[in-house]
């Protein structure tokens, strides 16, 4: 499976966001474009409404509106292309994480080339690493992630996504 591109600006972001809610969990969606058969992560968005060290979920229903939001604050091309959550123990995907890829691969409107991603941030303040799956109904596949510079300002890859996904939907 071909490698997700990132932006190394999102790569700052997520662990930024990682380290400062150490030693709890956080997490959010990640919103990019398509990039020939795979996706290019534009920026990671943060959604957050209970912290646990053992345990992050997307907030019922927030999906959509941070999509919203990121297509009129950061780029009107972006869409919804996956999820992302940090493990403070370095480990791998968790069951319930195979759990919630498996319903977002069967359930996310237009999903991205390849299936959604997740991303996971996993270790602790100065020894954080980045890991990319990708969500292939049923099966949850480990990728490599290739660092970008920003999205150009004029890319013809337009527009993407139109995922209107609701988070209730798929009972996260
Ligand atoms: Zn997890």
């Amino acid at each position: 499976m071909q490698s997700v591109l990132i932006t190394e600006h999102s790569l700052v972001e997520l662990k930024t966001m990682a380290t400062a809610a150490f030693p709890c969990e956080t997490g959010g969606i990640l919103v990019g474009v398509k990039a020939r058969r795979t996706v290019w992560i534009v920026s990671a968005i943060e959604l957050v409404d209970e912290r646990s060290p053992r345990h992050y979920t997307v907030p019922k229903g927030a999906t959509r509106q941070a999509v919203m939001n990121a297509q009129e604050t950061i780029d009107a091309r972006v869409g919804y292309v996956g999820e992302w959550h940090s493990h403070v123990d370095n480990d791998g995907p968790s069951s319930a994480d195979r759990a919630v890829m498996r319903l977002l691969a069967w359930f996310v409107p237009h999903p991205p080339p390849g299936g959604p991603c997740l991303v996971l941030v996993r270790g602790t303040a100065g020894d954080l690493t980045v890991h990319c799956y990708r969500a292939r109904f049923p099966r949850l596949i480990s990728v490599s992630l290739t660092a970008t510079g920003p999205l150009p300002a004029s890319d013809p890859t337009t527009p993407v996504f139109t995922s209107r996904r609701s988070s209730t939907k798929v009972g996260n």
